[in-house]
């Protein structure tokens, strides 16, 4: 059976991940240092092809038996973790990424990179193709987290061209479900954990802003058959559907049935103004899209056992 070492294993997507891996029946090493996660993520995993190893990607990373893929999703990534954690975010995008490239190369393993929708920035192309080089501002606030991505892609892209490992780059655009965090800051989290207390839901702007929202069983699909596949350009990964953010709000009170009402608050600085993936590499390379629409998606991460409040 193949063996996965899955970095930021515990955290939202790499736990579902790994139980993805897990149920295909491989063996799975999870390496985090759960910088913005808990054990209560993986706490449930009772497999004895799982291993979970507390540790830092900003240091090497050793692990003494073969190894087939490397996943690398450690980082943080919510804008309220790397806002707090700003040269954190550019040390796990930068030592982070060699760390992990480095030991797919050593181990002859397929490495697969997380990087993000946010390496297009405010995107003046509209939805976005891969092709696309993206309006990123590199000195404000969300930079350290953009520019972690474009520099763990260009460090990936080396790796590849010079060192032959057998890389890919999976374009990972929002993405929610279950296990999400109520207090990381991510539009999803934040309007449930409102609306469920019927209190205010807070809408940056005038909600016209867009964003699209992937289900995480569809994108840990798409994760997989990226690793599977024999692709090294970036592939973009989300839910072409296209909604504003106000929708989205208006969408959570509703079925949630919730007596909230919506409120406004100032833009961040930075906060694009539209963000829609282009999936016809996906789709063509992968053979993949996204299955589950937003409303039953947010069905299903409802009805999902909740948990408490945590702040990290
Ligand atoms: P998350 O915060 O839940 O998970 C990140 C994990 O990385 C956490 O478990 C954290 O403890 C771990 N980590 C952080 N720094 C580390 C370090 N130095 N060493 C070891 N572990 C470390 O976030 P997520 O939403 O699951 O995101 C996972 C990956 O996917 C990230 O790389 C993120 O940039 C990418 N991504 C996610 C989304 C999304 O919508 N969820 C969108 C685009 C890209």
């Amino acid at each position: 059976m193949p063996t996965s070492v899955v970095t930021g294993g515990a955290g939202f997507l790499g736990s579902h991940l790994c139980e993805h891996l897990l149920a295909r029946g491989e063996r799975v090493i999870c390496v985090d240092n759960l910088e913005t996660a808990s054990l209560e993520n993986i706490e449930h995993i009772r497999d004895s092809a799982f291993t979970f190893v507390n540790h830092d990607v900003t240091e090497f990373i050793r692990i003494d038996e073969p190894v087939d893929f490397v996943y690398h999703l450690a980082s943080p990534a919510s804008p309220i973790d790397y806002l707090r954690l700003p040269l954190h975010t550019l040390k796990v995008g930068s030592y982070g990424t060699h760390n992990a490239l480095g030991l797919a190369k050593f181990k002859r393993a397929r490495f697969l990179l997380a990087s993000t929708s946010e390496v297009y920035g405010d995107p003046q192309v509209h939805p976005q193709p891969e092709e696309y080089w993206g309006n990123v501002n590199p000195i404000g606030p969300r930079g350290v987290y953009d520019e972690a991505k474009r520099y763990a892609e260009a460090l990936t892209m080396a790796y590849h061209r010079q060192q032959g490992v057998n890389t890919c780059i999976a374009r990972i655009f929002n993405t929610y479900g279950p296990r999400m965090r109520p207090h990381d800051g991510r539009a999803i989290p934040t309007f449930v954990r409102q609306a469920r207390a019927d209190a205010p839901v807070t809408v940056f702007g005038d909600g016209s802003q867009t964003r699209s929202f992937c289900y995480v069983d569809d994108l840990i699909r798409g994760l997989y058959l990226l690793a599977q596949s024999g692709e090294h350009l970036p592939v973009n990964l989300g839910n072409p559907r296209e909604f504003t953010l106000l929708e989205l709000a208006e969408l959570v009170i509703s079925i949630t049935g919730s007596k909230s009402k919506i409120v406004f608050e100032a833009l961040p600085i930075d906060d694009p103004q539209v963000r829609q993936p282009e999936i016809t590499r996906a789709r063509d390379v992968l053979g993949w899209e996204p299955e589950v629409e937003l409303e039953n998606g947010l069905r299903r991460m409802l009805a999902a056992p909740g948990r408490e409040p945590v702040a990290f």
